[in-house]
């Protein structure tokens, strides 16, 4: 039984897929991987695309500057620098783009 994911965006470090069997969408960026329902994926794409790094964003001891986004669990937050959220912004847009594109070729 051969189970290939959709690619919705695909870059150096990142990719953005979905699967065939759940429908479900796996976000894979360096060491993070996370898993959503299309519904919880749309909600994590608006949050994250609305959130102002500058108003965010932290600094840390060795003189970066990252933003932290809370997850479900209080113990464990995300922290991206800047490059990084514009990186991930880029891929969730582009994985948008895919869902919508493929939800009306199959409707
Ligand atoms: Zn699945």
């Amino acid at each position: 039984m051969e189970k290939t994911n959709t690619i919705l965006s695909q870059r150096e470090n990142l990719s953005v897929e979905q699967c065939h069997c759940c429908d479900n969408i796996i976000l894979h960026y360096q060491n993070l991987l996370l898993k959503f329902s299309p519904k919880s994926f749309k909600e994590f794409t608006n949050t994250l695309l609305d959130v102002n790094f500058n108003k965010r964003s932290i600094s840390f001891g060795n003189g970066t500057e990252k933003m932290i986004i809370n997850t479900q669990l209080k113990e464990v937050q995300m922290c991206f620098t800047k490059t990084e959220y514009h990186t991930i912004c880029h891929a969730l847009k582009e994985a948008s783009v895919m869902l919508e594109v493929n939800d009306i070729l199959n409707n």
